[in-house]
């Protein structure tokens, strides 16, 4: 289907032909003639789909009958409130939402934490029609009657899973209770957990449910490859994998903060150009970083989940999963990097003997059976550019472990996961006997300290300590509460 046939307004159609897209999407073909009728929509899409497109177009069809040149605040009300996850999400979608309403007179403006709130507070009191927000930043906005809600026609609640694994419920819960009440709200999920159904018999009226996949299916254009490989192993995996298939490009997902710097650097001394991207990077840090990468100045971006969830990065060829993702339904997000909107990619899970049971849970969610290959490494038997000082710390139990929310799943109790870091290391230990003369990086010898805001995720550190009255960190709850917050026992 093509966006000729939606009679889109000569303005918007202008955006969406220079966007170069051509045929909708699965998720565009279906959801943009609902959105278009006002009605309430509950769909199950990925990253990577287009469902900002999705959503975005039909919304700005709709207000474009609001549309005026006047400079006058008032007559450039928020009609249009998109609530995501995390500050690097709401940065692309409002980029997205700015490139298809950049020949309308409509004005769209994104708040989040940890930057000014002034800029943002300027912005808001000229008036706009459409604001991407991220939860707290936006009650800080509300609180300091920067922005009015009372003019809200559509919500979308973008990644609405991931806002609740964060634990933003009361905060979402909240701002919903500042809108009014007649309005169409749209929510969008990667999955449709209970907690997700839940929220929108709550908040949706009588909504179309559109599902492009079915919940929980990987992209059918990635290419998913397991490879079993020893511990110690996995860098010159990921070499052998990068030059066999002269892949220029990749993320390589770590399950920790600590072992993200630590994997960046070890890869940067190996002759790679790598960044690390996680959460206790500052703002500009990250966006320096993804600029960089998507400049191709980089070849390897080594992320967490967290500092990952939702990033736009066109064509990034490979996924690593240079540790597999404890919580199974990060590797679906991982995995949603590569091969988006129709591309080709190829994801490479890299599974040593520890790691059984996270496979296990992959395999029931994706619903496909896992066999890992071997893969045969060149000169197995000699390790010339492992540094056995780097690998020690990087497979170091506890304190590769996130203390401060960074990993974000609380469902599965910390002694588990560290007894199971643990097995990892002692399993490996045996085949790294330690050289007296072995190079040793003192910034592997250095104690982790975790960062003194443990219980907010790093995102919103900036934010909390900013001198508002609320602290945002304290309405940050593990899943777990959530769950509890809809007067469930979590199962
Ligand atoms: P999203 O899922 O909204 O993050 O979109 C993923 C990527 O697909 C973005 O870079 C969009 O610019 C791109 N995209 C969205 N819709 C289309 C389309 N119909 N044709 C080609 N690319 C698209």
């Amino acid at each position: 289907m093509s966006f000729s046939q939606l009679q889109l307004a000569p303005t918007l159609a202008r955006a969406v032909a220079e966007m170069g897209y051509e045929t909708m999407t699965p998720i565009q073909a279906q959801a943009i003639p609902v959105v278009l009728t006002g009605k309430d929509v509950m769909g199950a899409a990925q990253t990577g789909t287009g469902k900002t497109a999705a959503f975005s177009l039909p919304l700005l069809q709709r207000m474009l009958a609001h549309e005026n040149a006047s400079t006058s605040p008032a007559r450039h009300p928020v009609r249009a409130l998109v609530l995501l996850p995390t500050r690097e999400l709401a940065d692309q979608v409002a980029q997205q939402i700015k490139l298809y309403a950049k020949y309308t007179q409509l004005r769209s403006c994104v708040v989040f934490g940890g930057i000014d709130m002034k800029p943002q507070t300027l912005e808001l009191k000229k008036g706009v029609e459409v604001l991407v927000a991220t939860p707290g930043r936006l009650l800080d906005h509300i609180e300091a009657k920067n922005a009015v809600l009372n003019q809200v026609e559509y919500v979308v609640l973008d990644e609405a899973d991931r806002m609740l694994d964060i634990g933003f419920l009361p905060d979402l819960q909240r701002i919903l209770s500042y809108l009014p009440k007649q309005r169409t709200t749209l929510l969008f999920s990667a999955t449709f957990s209970p907690e997700i159904k839940r929220l929108a018999s709550s908040y949706l009226q009588d909504p179309v449910t559109i599902e492009v996949a079915r919940p929980n299916a990987t992209a059918s254009t990635v290419e998913q490859r397991f490879y079993q490989v020893d511990a110690d192993d996995k860098r010159r995996a990921i070499h052998h994998v990068l030059n066999e298939r002269g892949i220029k490009q990749a993320f390589v997902f770590v399950n920790s903060k600590l072992g993200c710097a630590r994997l960046a650097r070890s890869l940067e001394r190996e002759g790679l150009n790598t960044t690390a991207l996680h959460g206790d990077k500052s703002q500009d840090e990250r966006l320096k970083a993804l600029e960089a990468f998507k400049k191709g100045e980089v070849d390897l971006l080594v992320c967490t989940d967290v500092a990952a969830r939702g990033l736009d990065i066109k064509d990034v060829p490979a996924v690593f999963n240079f540790d597999v993702p404890f919580n199974a339904e990060d590797y679906i997000h991982r995995i949603g990097r590569t091969g988006r909107a129709g591309a080709s990619g190829l994801a490479v899970t890299l599974v040593s003997s520890s790691d059984a049971r996270l496979v296990a849970d992959i395999e029931k969610l994706i619903k496909k059976t896992i066999q890992p290959e071997p893969l045969p490494l060149q000169g197995q038997a000699e390790q010339p550019h492992h540094p056995r000082g780097h690998d020690r710390a990087e497979r170091q139990p506890d304190r590769g472990f996130d203390r401060s929310g960074e990993r974000g799943d609380a469902r599965e109790p910390a002694r588990h996961r560290e007894r199971d870091a643990e097995r990892s290391f002692q399993s490996a230990s045996p085949r790294a006997p330690r050289h007296a003369a072995a190079p040793v990086d003192p910034f592997f010898s250095q104690p982790y300290e975790a960062p003194s805001e443990a219980a907010a995720p790093a995102w919103e550190a900036t934010a909390a300590a900013a001198p508002t009255s609320r602290r945002i960190s304290t309405n940050i709850k593990p899943k777990r509460k959530v769950a509890a917050l809809f007067g469930q026992t979590p199962g």
